[in-house]
């Protein structure tokens, strides 16, 4: 999420020019799944690979944004985005596939295996960039201190952590995106789940130079960055008319199937009256979609809190939770 003040940060990355018809390409055909326009609920079985019709390019005051390169109508799809990393909420852990976050239906229970639980062959295959690691050592120490303290971002680094340790990704693979700021306290509070992932991992019999990304600082620069980049994965389900009232719906409750990281829509600054917005269907695969049609060179923006709040409250949750005072058009008219 690229938000304003972080000069200091854009600095630091000045080799990305951004703004390079190149360099974006690259980034575009990082992220994409699918590329498409229509609002058909079917997933494509046969990919129709046009360009998705946007472009990342620089805001005035919030850096990097998504731009539409072409009018897009209301409902439209936008793209799709897999994660990067994603992990489901303990509280799903034997509901929802371990790897896509699919919810489990009985018949799949087949798949299981030390504990963890896949929806299909494929997700099972798909998550041995992660778990032929993870499955060599003891999590319930670590897992214990998620649970007891509520913490569901560490989950998302160890995840990381054995991806790395598989070779799958790199160890800087998330550092493209922006870092929340982090106070000593916070950092002093991230210290036991570094020993905790450090120590698991040590056990479990991994070599020490495999291990020589997972340094202090390596983790507290993670979850810097899984802290304002994370999403909440709600699943929506059935029929796309009905999201809308689903997303509305489905706000406060604890009902988060688990939460993950995406490049692309990380992009997408925020308003607190979006043009888009990213939706689950049944899986962690992501939908970015408007909310509205969306002109030709108009910035794409979506939500990253209740819109339904009012305006101190999410002036707060924003300072609070992102790090940035919004200047929306819809708070500067005090609404
Ligand atoms: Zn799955
Ligand atoms: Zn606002």
């Amino acid at each position: 999420m690229w938000l304003s003040h972080y000069s200091r940060w854009l600095s630091r990355f000045q080799n990305l020019h951004f703004l390079s018809q190149q360099s974006t390409s690259q980034l575009l055909s990082f992220s994409f799944t699918t590329a498409t326009t229509t609002t058909t609920t079917t997933t494509p079985s046969s990919p129709s690979p046009s360009p998705p019709p946007i472009q990342v390019a620089l805001t005035e005051s919030a850096g990097r944004g998504v731009f539409a390169t072409r009018r897009i109508s209301a409902g439209d799809l936008i793209h799709t985005a897999k994660p990067i990393v994603s992990h489901p909420s303990l509280s799903s852990i034997n509901s929802v596939c371990y790897f896509c976050l699919r919810k489990i239906t009985s018949n799949s229970l087949e798949f299981q295996a030390h504990n963890a639980r896949f929806c299909s062959q494929e997700c099972k295959e798909n998550s041995k960039v992660f778990y032929d690691v993870e499955r060599r050592a003891d999590w319930s120490t670590f897992d214990d201190y998620c649970r007891s303290q509520g913490l569901k971002y560490p989950l998302l680094v160890k995840r990381l952590a054995c991806m790395i340790i598989s070779g799958a990704v790199s160890a800087d693979s998330i550092h493209i995106l922006q870092p929340a700021s982090l106070s000593p306290e916070m950092i002093l509070k991230m210290e036991e789940g570094f020993h905790l992932l450090r120590r698991a991992l040590k056990k479990a019999d991994a070599m020490d130079e495999e291990l020589t990304f997972l340094n202090k600082q390596w983790y507290t620069s993670v979850m810097a960055r899984i802290r304002i980049n994370a999403f909440r994965i709600e699943l929506a389900g059935g029929l796309y008319e009905d999201l809308l009232s689903a997303a509305a719906a489905s706000i406060e409750a604890e009902v988060a199937v688990g939460n993950a990281v995406y490049m692309l829509p990380s992009f997408y600054n925020h308003d607190c009256d979006p043009n888009a917005h990213i939706i689950w269907i049944d899986n962690a695969d992501a939908r970015l979609k408007t909310l509205r049609e969306v002109e030709a060179g108009e910035e794409l923006r979506i939500c990253y809190i209740d819109a339904s709040m009012g305006h101190n409250a999410r002036q707060t949750l924003l300072a609070e939770g992102f790090g940035f005072r919004c200047n929306c058009p819809r708070c500067l008219s005090g609404d």
